[in-house]
């Protein structure tokens, strides 16, 4: 299923990266500016007092007079998660923020990776930029589920990248779901080529990259990606922070694992990494911390407790599928589309299926 949403507020990528978005290619330090540049620099500057200082302090040392203290660095800006393209987060890791499904990306000098590909126009912007890459080969692509805004770029990534990684259920989850869309997209199709079915593990030069599938849950073929060194988790669609999910019943989710991913998730993953999410309420945002996989279980017992209700009542499929928003959570249909009734009728078939 090709969902199509944004995961962010910040709406189209720029034309080309930003050099300042680089977290590896960032501007020296002025003081290793060579000197007549950097008095030039610093005599039109803010800091001109501070040069005063510097250059007072060359004079006098040898004189033994006392110095003035030195200015403290400036503060580095705290890079905005949810900003279009680039957003470094730690230790080499980061996010690009496309269109579709949030790409996590690890670059070290000895190793690149990337975990999912968004579509082919984004991963073309994400790979020419990708910061530090400098023509090298990745040395693996992770996709954390079939669908197409988080596999559609599997082309573009394909021929730099030496394998592509997936849940063993993801290539023909992938291949069905291409030939249901209207119009077919078969031949735009690329597949993993490295299948795995409970767990997977490769060394990055001195990071590891590991992947775990812990069941049925947005679809059949989930996994939880995890940059062990850097303590970041790529959770894929598991997560939609804040915001009413896909769940793609065709393509082999099902609530109630759902719920038991979550509840597995919460307590096998580390307290203290940073969290990355496919999708996002704009307020909350494409990362966050474990306790945000909370609302997203919350949500989904709440869903199912609610349709629940509603059939011991007697209420249609229809009926129950007509509700603006479910108590509890107003603000989870921004952006739009409001995926509510969707999930409401998922949740009643569901419930209603036989066995
Ligand atoms: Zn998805």
């Amino acid at each position: 299923m090709n969902t199509r949403i944004r995961s962010h507020s910040a709406g189209s990528l720029p034309a080309s990266p930003a050099p300042s978005a680089s977290p590896v290619l960032s501007a020296p330090p002025a003081s290793r500016a060579p000197l007549s540049n950097r008095r030039s620099f610093l005599k039109t500057s803010a800091l001109a007092a501070t040069a005063f200082g510097l250059f007072a302090r060359e004079r006098l040392f040898a004189q033994a007079l006392p110095l003035p203290p030195a200015p403290p660095p400036p503060a580095r800006p705290v890079p905005d998660p949810n900003a279009a393209g680039f957003v470094p987060l730690r230790r080499g890791a980061g996010v690009f923020n496309g269109r579709g499904g949030t790409i996590g990306w690890f670059v070290s000098e000895d190793a690149l990776a990337v975990i999912d590909t968004q579509f082919p126009d984004t991963a073309a912007a994400c790979l020419a930029g990708l910061p530090g890459r400098d023509g090298r080969r990745l040395d693996v692509v992770i996709n954390t589920h079939h669908h197409g805004d988080h596999t559609a770029g599997n082309p573009v990534f394909k021929p730099v990248a030496k394998t592509i990684v997936a849940h063993e259920n993801v290539p023909a989850l992938q291949r069905a779901a291409a030939a249901r869309a209207r119009p077919p997209s078969l031949d735009r199709q690329v597949y993993a080529d490295t299948l795995f079915a409970g767990a997977w593990r490769a060394a990055l030069g001195a990071e590891t990259v590991s992947a775990r599938h812990h069941g049925p849950a947005h679809t059949g073929g989930d996994i939880i990606v995890v940059l062990e060194n850097a303590n970041v988790v790529h959770m894929g669609d598991l997560v939609f922070n804040r915001l009413y999910p896909v769940i793609d019943r065709p393509g082999g989710a099902g609530i109630r694992g759902w719920i038991s991913v979550l509840e597995t998730a919460l307590k096998t993953y580390p307290p203290d990494a940073i969290y990355i999410f496919g999708h996002a309420n704009p307020a909350f945002g494409v990362t966050g911390a474990r306790d945000d996989l909370a609302p997203m279980r919350d949500y989904l017992s709440a869903l199912l407790a609610h349709v629940e209700k509603r059939i011991a009542a007697g209420a249609s499929r229809e009926e129950i599928c007509a509700l603006e928003n479910l108590p509890g959570f107003r603000d989870w249909h921004q952006p739009a589309p409001n995926r509510l009734q969707g999930n409401l009728g998922v949740a009643y078939d569901e419930l209603t299926a036989a066995g």
